[in-house]
């Protein structure tokens, strides 16, 4: 990350938020959610001493500076290229891409499948960590360099790539893994059983915890289960206690020290009173005459030796079901990509995990003009690794479509010499 903080310690606030944003078109969101002990506080060389410079605190401080005091500024966009970008996706790889390319001289219009823009950042991660003003302020950011954005918009069912690809002279994928994964086990069809997805989507987008102000009611749940122990798993958790849930339980198949959610998260659920049932994997869910949830059926495991993933694997120990009663129970234990682009879209191959093949220094995919970053091509990642995909993308879409241009003007050239 390109942030001077010696700007930073002369006190140059504004100066160090324009440096950052020479790279980084969203510091605001990255200051506040990227896992920064394991990115750039990692490779600071205070580290080796002492606690790393908090790179992360002072990227959020500069960002919300600038943005409190009034100083953001439109930069000079390159001339007019004359060609058009379109974008599927308005996360934050789509975004980048959004954002390199306009400045680059392109006109840039984002196709977003859902009615707000910005991705996990808008649905998925809660307000209390990223408030959802602070992500629609970077958008408008984009807006006021000239990028379009046309809401409600489904590529593959209203438009297909093909049909971009006659408007457009390329188009960048960058449509996130946002299809949920579920366990398949026994009465996972009833009421009150939700994808994380749902339940996140519902209480953020749709504001389900302001009903009846906004439309969508509130999955209601006092006792509250959430299957899974990463990131995703500690908003759900956090989201049901702030949302008036009295007891919220994570149960996680791993020890403790499996856990894969930042430790940050982990420390905060505990803090605010969430309780952990560890060693534990469900087995089926318990129903009411109602059919709805009553209870998760689990069984105890212990660690047998490392799986492929380095981890130790969980093995369930003999005659040790138990009940752990819930009216609530999400189940956050990873997504997929959705099948709707690859299926309008049949000569574009996929890799061996069905995740959109991309070449590696290019992102372009199999079908020419046509690239793909973020989760959709890496499976579930991070916000700045989605991001540095629609950089790498921008730049070889620029470069490709400067070659073609300059060959074209050479025929041309050529042509009339004749
Ligand atoms: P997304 O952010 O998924 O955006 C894809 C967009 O494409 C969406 O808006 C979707 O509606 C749209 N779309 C999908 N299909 C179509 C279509 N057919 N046509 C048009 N539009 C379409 N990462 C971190 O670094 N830190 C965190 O703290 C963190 N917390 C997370 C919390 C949750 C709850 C979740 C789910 C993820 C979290 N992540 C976090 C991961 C991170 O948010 C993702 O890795 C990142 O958002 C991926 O960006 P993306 O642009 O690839 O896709």
């Amino acid at each position: 990350m390109v942030l001077r903080v010696g700007l930073v310690a002369d006190e140059k606030f504004n100066e160090a938020a324009k440096k950052i944003k020479e790279r980084n078109i969203l510091p605001a969101v990255c200051g506040r959610v990227c896992p920064q002990e394991s990115q750039c506080e990692e490779k600071c060389i205070v580290g080796h001493k002492d606690s790393p410079v908090a790179i992360g605190r002072l990227e959020r401080f500069v960002a919300d500076f600038e943005r409190k005091m009034e100083l953001v500024e439109v930069p000079i966009i390159k001339k007019d290229t004359g060609m058009k970008i379109a974008v599927v996706g308005s996360g934050p790889a789509g975004l980048t891409l959004a954002a390199d390319m306009r400045m680059h001289g392109y006109g840039v219009t984002v196709y977003e499948a859902l009615h707000e823009t910005g991705g996990v950042l808008t649905y998925g991660i809660p307000e209390f960590r990223l408030p959802k003003g602070i992500v629609q302020f970077e958008i408008d950011y984009l807006k006021q360099i000239g990028v379009r954005f046309e809401l409600n918009h489904v590529i593959g069912n209203i438009l297909t790539v093909d049909e971009l690809l006659e408007h457009f002279n390329a188009v960048f994928i960058g449509v996130g893994a946002g299809l949920p994964k579920f366990m398949n086990i026994p009465g996972e069809s009833l009421g009150n059983v939700y994808s994380s997805n749902e339940y996140l989507t519902r209480m953020n987008l749709m504001k389900a915890y302001k009903f009846p102000e906004y439309d969508t009611p509130k999955p209601k749940g006092n006792k509250v289960v959430v299957i899974g122990g990463g990131n995703v798993a500690m908003d759900c958790a956090r989201t049901a206690i702030r949302t008036g849930s009295t007891e919220v339980t994570i149960v996680y198949r791993r020890s403790r020290h499996e856990l894969p959610a930042r430790g940050e998260e982990v420390h905060h659920a505990e803090e605010e009173g969430i309780k952990f049932k560890l060693l534990t994997s469900p087995t089926g869910y318990l129903g009411t005459d109602h059919n709805t949830v009553k209870g998760l059926e689990c069984i105890q495991m212990e660690l047998g030796a490392p799986d492929e993933s380095g981890r130790r694997r969980p093995v369930p120990i003999e005659d040790s079901s138990f009940i752990v009663e819930c009216d609530l129970a999400i189940v956050a234990i990873g997504t997929g990509p959705n099948p709707i682009i690859f299926q309008s879209t049949p000569d574009m191959e996929l890799n061996k995990w069905g995740y959109i093949k991309a070449d590696e220094e290019t992102l372009e995919t199999t079908k020419e003009f046509v690239y793909a970053g973020g989760d959709i091509v890496t499976g579930s990642a991070t916000v700045i690794e989605a991001m540095g995909a629609g950089r790498i993308a921008a730049n070889a879409i620029h470069e490709k479509l400067m070659k073609a241009k300059k060959k074209v003007k050479n025929k041309a050239a050529a042509a009339t010499a004749c």
